[in-house]
């Protein structure tokens, strides 16, 4: 069944910017959907796309665990792990 924000794969990013010290990793990891934004902290460039290898690093390695990836069609966390 899918949901009205996205197909199977489809995940929703959220960086939560308050958290975000700016270390950049992120944006290293994972060019295609996260950004350094003027302030220094990250930003999501595409609140939902598709899951990835890069998306899930980049949200494993944020040293404050800013990032969180999660399904589009039920909202499981898919990253980082609990
Ligand atoms: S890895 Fe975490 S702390 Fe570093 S820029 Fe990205 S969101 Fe901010």
């Amino acid at each position: 069944m899918a949901g009205a924000n996205g197909t199977a794969g489809d995940v929703v990013v959220r960086v939560d910017r308050a958290r975000c010290v700016g270390t950049g990793l992120c944006a290293a990891t994972a060019p295609d959907d996260l950004a350094l934004g003027e302030d220094g902290r990250a930003r999501v460039r595409r609140q939902v796309t598709v899951s990835g290898e890069e998306l899930t690093e980049a949200a494993e390695m944020c040293p404050v665990e800013a990032i969180t990836v999660r399904s589009a069609l039920d909202g499981r966390r898919i990253a980082p792990a609990l």
